[in-house]
């Protein structure tokens, strides 16, 4: 049955139709190498745009994961359409570190580029507190170590506004290009 191409999730996957061709089962839509690019690209925009919202309530996190799940997926599809093989260690694309008031601890997730490997921890959580954040540069997982300085940065900056009585911020999204 033919469905409305704007609004198509495309769920079911796509075909290839010719070598660099695709299309979609449900709504017929065609797309070339070009095109399925600008459909992962869309999906990365709207995650990045959860992501500007600064308050981060229950809400807004479910939005994020959901558009996360979706960047993945049609990343997968991507990657498989196009027989590009799997990376073996994968570097992560964002690190977003947030601030639980409760706990008085720190929630680090990990974003990976690839479909993150079996391996690979996506959530780190850590006591506010330097020696426990320190502890994590020993840890086995290299992207861990690597999120222990962002998580360290991030614990100093709050630290320092704390003392100048300002309002430290509740969260902190690290981009590929400052990891
Ligand atoms: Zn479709």
């Amino acid at each position: 049955m033919k469905s409305d191409t704007e609004n198509c999730a495309h769920s079911r996957g796509l075909q290839v139709v010719s070598g660099s061709e695709f299309r979609c089962q449900d709504c017929e839509q065609r797309l070339d190498v070009g095109g399925l690019e600008r459909w992962v690209w869309a999906a990365e925009k709207a995650r990045d745009e959860a992501y500007s919202v600064v308050e981060g309530d229950e809400f807004s996190e479910i939005v994020i994961d959901q558009r996360q799940r979706e960047v993945y997926r049609r990343r997968r599809m991507m990657y498989e359409l196009r027989n590009v093989p799997r990376m073996v260690a994968a570097r992560p694309e964002m690190i977003l570190v947030s601030y639980d008031f409760t706990e008085d601890a720190y929630e680090c997730r990990i974003f990976y580029k690839e479909p993150r490997p079996a391996w690979e921890l996506e959530r780190v959580n850590v006591k506010a507190a330097f020696n426990t954040i320190l502890e994590l540069r020993s840890h086995p997982d290299p992207n861990v170590r690597l999120a222990s300085g962002k998580i360290e940065e991030f614990h100093v900056l709050r630290r320092r506004l704390v003392k100048q009585d300002a309002l430290p911020p509740s969260r902190r999204v690290f981009y590929q290009n400052e990891l």
